[in-house]
């Protein structure tokens, strides 16, 4: 057991200092939890037994439903009172449209800003998140939920380089990265977003920002395409 001491307030500090081999576990639960749900394996809507996850892994179940909050907060999943955790049900096609309109009002302009705005730091933050999306390789389902994270990650840095906290919390607010490739796992999603993340990289880098603006908006809009494309087939196989 761990040893709760009572006179420390629970802050991020002491959360942080927590010894390793717990925060190892939460990490290895999220990791198998991220890489079922990205790949399918969980379908959404299916319910996620919380033992079942523990037993599999041979750990105990706290790490588990840490795992759990952790995924609920990207909200992959859900808690159902009496009932447990359930996958997030697959986004309609009345949901892509309406994240798609919100995307397109807010992201080129961040993205003109931030190309303006770009540090150093920012920018070797930006190759490092160029190198995690090239190696994703084909039908490897982990590097695809590692793609997805990378992906997230490309569009949050745009969104605090634009310098407008507002901005950078509403897209934040969306958590639509992981639920857009969840989505397009079994497309080439990766290969055509990643062309299309190059264009982008390379114009916040060269600070251009009309450049940096009209890549995001082509982005997005193939982006919304490949939604459009796999919500179609499902609705057509129902
Ligand atoms: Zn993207």
């Amino acid at each position: 057991m761990r040893q709760i001491d009572t006179k420390r307030p629970v802050t991020a500090t002491s959360r942080a200092a927590r010894p390793a081999p717990v925060t190892t576990m939460v990490e290895r639960a999220y990791d198998h939890l991220l890489y079922m749900l990205m790949s399918l394996k969980i379908a959404p809507g299916e319910r996620i037994a919380i033992d079942t996850v523990a037993r599999q892994l041979g750990i105990s179940q706290t790490p588990v439903r840490e795992a759990m909050s952790q995924l609920e907060a990207e909200k992959l999943v859900y808690k159902m009172p009496n009932v447990g955790y359930r996958a997030s049900p697959q986004m309609t096609r009345a949901e892509v449209r309406d994240l798609y309109t919100l995307r397109q009002l807010i992201e080129p302009y961040a993205a003109a800003r931030a190309a303006e705005a770009m540090t150093d730091t920012a920018i070797q933050t930006l190759r490092a998140i160029g190198q995690d999306m090239s190696s994703v390789v084909e039908g490897d389902a982990r590097a695809y939920s590692r793609f997805a994270e990378a992906d997230a990650a490309l569009h949050r840095l745009i969104a605090t380089g634009s310098g407008n906290r507002l901005i950078a919390e509403t897209i934040d607010r969306l958590h639509a990265h992981l639920h857009i490739f969840r989505a397009l796992y079994a497309t080439n999603a990766p290969h055509e977003a990643a062309r299309e993340h190059r264009a982008i990289i390379d114009a916040l880098v060269a600070h251009d920002a009309a450049a940096a603006e009209r890549a995001v908006r082509h982005h997005l809009e193939c982006s919304q395409q490949r939604m459009d494309a796999v919500l179609a087939q499902g609705a057509a196989s129902d």
